[in-house]
Order: structure tokens, then C-alpha cells, then sequence
């Protein structure tokens, strides 16, 4: 099969969508969700079980998106399914504290152990703004760090992202993000510690802190090159800069404590969201109790919210942290690992140039020689051959990321049924992505 672009084959998913974009700008409620990079209607998905999202059409897909990485047990798991139902049946929120937070917190703690004390939010972006704003208050320094690629979230000053070669002042790159909001962030290179090395040279006593991801998956996966995590620790504690590992991706998905468990690197805070959530909105902030300390209402930096620890959202969280113990990681590792080697033995068979790289299990595929370092190299890839390929696998039942630059996601309930769906739709795809012309 070729390329295959329907804008009206999916019918209900066309009428949702054009429904959708009478009353929702473009359509959807994330950009990358309206499947601008690739065209075609997006599927309106109506329910998941297991490894597979059904779409408003009745079809149905192999999930290699795992809502982007919070369903790890895969859909409707039945033991976060009954602890959702059983909190629910309890009331929905309360505005007190609760006993369900306290437990979420307890085990985010006792897994993850750069992390003293934590704060609940309600999403990612919450969580890495609180984080840079404790970070500022903390230090009293005003200027950040940030990497080309890394997605920190919405947060204005962390949109100054398209930075490139060497260290530049973040110029707002989104209209509506305004020079004084992104003036104090310095994006660098990633992967390049003479960069960071530099700024803090440039600008003694004014860099509050370093944010980076734990390991990159928003430029599709890039991970660290060995010690960058490890210097970038040893730059920020000789220079008084705080070290913030963004792990909203990574945390409770590449190991029982996230990027943390892989490199061992000792973050001051850290950023938590999706797995922790259990696809609820459940997000976290944490690490050294001195630094923490400073958040009200123990110290002064403000930061707060209605929903945070809702009961529904921690209940499903805590229900899915337990299920994840070595075992279940093995497990999903092991199915990443098998469903790359089918991927790049396809693309092989086509004479397709790619490389695939993984983080534990976090994956993705660049149509080009590797290796993929930072944001430059993945910006070098040949996008134009995902946009077939990745029709191909959908119209063959497979669900990919919308993006030629996003990680593919698995989970346990990922089984030899639906890695063979894989297998058998990839031949076609290899091909589509051969053929195709920029
Ligand atoms: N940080 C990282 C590394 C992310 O991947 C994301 C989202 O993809 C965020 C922060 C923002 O999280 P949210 O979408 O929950 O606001």
C-alpha cells in the first residue's frame, strides 16, 4: 500500500472534527493532536482496551501513543478502572487534604530518592513552572537554562525553545510569549556542556537554574550523551544554579524511578506527570526539603491549585504506580526493544536511511543517519518520508504519534497479538516511506 491520504474515510472522525472547529481553534484541544504534520483527519477515539483505541468510525488501532506515555498498563486496566470507581463513588473533589495524596506522595518518595518532599498539580506545565519559580525564589537569581528540542510545557518562559547553534538569548517564538517573560531564559544546544559551561561563565550569579529533560523525548528520542546529566549537576552546584530534571516523560516510565533510576544523577527538583496520573491530570514537583521548604504555605513562594490531589486523579495514579514493579518494566522494555528491531529491519528491507533510538523504552524513529544529538540533527531528518509511512500504518490499523518528532509509547498489555499487527503492517509502510519524495 502507498501512500494513502483520506481526508473522508474515516466519516464520523471527519464529522467530529469538522464539528470540533466550528467551537475549538483548529479543531482539537493539543495542537499536535489535529494531525496538522501529517494531514488527514485525526480519529476521535471512543474508548481503549488493552494495546487498542477504537475510533468513532469503529475501527480499530494498535496504540503506539499511549495518550503519550501515561498508559503504561495499556487502556482501561481493570485494577485502576475499579480504584477510580471506588474513589469516584466517594465524591469527586473536596478542596481538603486527602488521604489519596498523601499516599501518591509517599510512594513518589520512596521511589525516587532525590525527592525529599513533593507538591501535587494538575499537569506537567504546572509542575515545571512551579519548579522554575521555586528555583528563582530559592536562589533569588532571575536567568534559566533550557535545551533546543526540550518541551517543558506551555509555560511562556519555557516556549523560548528555537534556539539554535550556540548560546543564544530565548527570543519569544510564539506570539503572545513577551520578551520579558522569555528574556531571562538562555536556550543552549543540548548535549553540548562547553555551552553551559559558557553561560555561567557569561553570567556569574544570575542563573537560578538549569532545566533540562531527564532524557529528551520531544525532538523524538535523544538521549543523553554519557555524562552530560552528570555535568550538568557539577556546573549548577559550583555555579549556586538548582538542577531540575524534567521527568514528566521519563518519571515511572523508563524505570520504577524514572530517568533517575537509569543514571543515577541527583536532580535538586524534579518534574513529574503522565504515568503518575494514570491518565488522570495528576503532576508533581519535588526534591531537596531545603528548596521545598521555601513553597507556601511554609515559605514564601506561592503556588497553588484547586484540583491539586484530587481524589479521583491520585487514587488512579497510586492504583497504576503499584502495578509498576520490576516485572512490569522488564516487560514493556522488552516489547520496545522487539517492536524497534521489526521497525528498522523493515526499513532496512525498503534501503530506507534511519536510526532508531531509545531510552529504556521510549522510542523513536529518524529518517536519517544517525546519530541524533540534538535538535539540528533531528531537524535533519527526512520528515517528508514519516507523513506515508505513518499513513500507511494507520490505515493498516496502527496508531503512531502525528509527529516525526515525537517518542512512540508501549505497555505491558502491548502482547505478541498486537506486536504481530505491527509486524504485518510495517512492509507496506517501509516501502511507502521508500518511495516517498520530499
Ligand atoms: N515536560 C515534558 C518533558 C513533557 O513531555 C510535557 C508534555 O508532553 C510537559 C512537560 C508538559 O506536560 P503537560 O502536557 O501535562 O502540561
Amino acid at each position: 500500500m502507498a501512500c494513502v491520504s483520506f481526508p473522508y474515510d474515516a466519516p464520523v472522525s471527519q464529522t467530529l472534527f469538522d464539528r470540533a472547529s466550528l467551537v475549538t481553534p483548529g479543531g482539537v484541544n493539543s495542537p499536535v493532536r489535529a494531525f496538522r504534520a501529517v494531514g488527514g483527519t485525526p480519529r476521535f477515539m471512543v474508548s481503549g482496551t488493552g494495546p487498542y483505541l477504537t475510533d468513532a468510525d469503529g475501527r480499530e488501532y494498535v496504540d503506539l501513543v499511549c495518550s503519550w506515555g501515561p498508559m503504561i498498563l495499556g487502556h482501561s486496566h481493570p485494577e485502576v478502572i475499579a480504584a477510580v470507581q471506588e474513589a469516584v463513588a466517594r465524591g469527586t473533589s473536596f478542596g481538603t487534604p486527602g488521604e489519596g495524596e498523601v499516599a501518591l506522595a509517599e510512594e513518589i518518595v520512596a521511589r525516587v530518592e532525590p525527592v525529599e518532599q513533593v507538591r501535587l498539580v494538575s499537569s506537567g506545565t504546572e509542575a515545571t513552572m512551579s519548579a522554575i519559580r521555586l528555583a528563582r525564589g530559592f536562589t533569588g537569581r532571575a536567568k534559566i537554562v533550557k535545551f533546543a528540542g526540550c518541551y517543558h510545557g506551555h509555560v511562556d518562559a519555557l516556549l523560548a525553545a528555537a534556539g539554535s547553534g550556540v548560546a543564544t538569548f530565548g527570543l519569544p517564538d510564539t506570539p503572545g510569549v513577551t520578551g520579558a517573560q522569555a528574556g531571562d531564559t538562555i536556550v543552549l544546544p543540548y548535549n553540548d556542556l562547553e555551552a553551559v559551561r559558557a553561560a555561567f561563565a557569561a553570567q556569574p550569579g544570575e542563573i537560578a537554574c538549569v532545566i533540562t529533560e531527564a532524557s529528551p523525548g520531544n525532538m523524538g528520542v535523544v538521549p543523553p550523551l554519557d555524562g552530560f546529566n552528570a555535568g550538568l549537576k557539577e556546573l549548577c552546584a559550583a555555579n549556586g544554579a538548582l538542577y531540575i530534571s524534567d521527568e514528566v516523560m521519563t518519571g515511572f516510565r523508563t524505570s520504577k524511578a524514572g530517568w533517575y533510576g537509569v543514571d543515577g544523577v541527583r536532580p535538586d527538583l524534579m518534574t513529574f506527570g503522565k504515568v503518575m496520573g494514570g491518565g488522570f491530570p495528576a503532576a508533581a514537583f519535588g526534591g531537596r526539603a531545603d528548596v521545598m521548604a521555601h513553597l507556601a504555605p511554609a515559605g514564601p513562594v506561592y503556588q497553588a491549585g484547586t484540583l491539586s490531589g484530587n481524589p479521583v486523579a491520585t487514587a488512579a495514579g497510586l492504583a497504576q504506580l503499584r502495578l509498576l514493579d520490576d516485572a512490569a518494566y522488564a516487560k514493556v522494555n522488552a516489547v520496545s526493544a522487539e517492536i524497534r528491531g521489526l521497525v528498522s529491519a523493515a526499513l532496512d528491507k525498503e534501503g530506507v536511511a534511519h536510526t532508531v533510538q531509545a531510552a529504556s523504552n521510549m522510542f523513536s524513529v529518524f529518517f536519517t543517519d544517525g546519530p541524533v544529538r540534538d535538535y539540528e540533527d533531528a531537524k535533519r531528518q527526512e520528515a517528508f518520508r514519516f507523513t506515508p509511512f505513518f499513513h500507511s500504518m494507520l490505515a493498516q490499523g496502527v496508531y503512531l504519534p502525528p509527529s516525526a518528532f515525537e517518542s512512540w509509547f508501549v505497555s505491558t498489555a502491548h502482547d505478541t497479538q498486537a506486536v504481530e499487527r505491527i509486524a504485518a503492517a510495517l512492509p507496506a509502510a517501509a516501502r511507502a516511506a521508500s518511495e516517498a519524495t520530499a
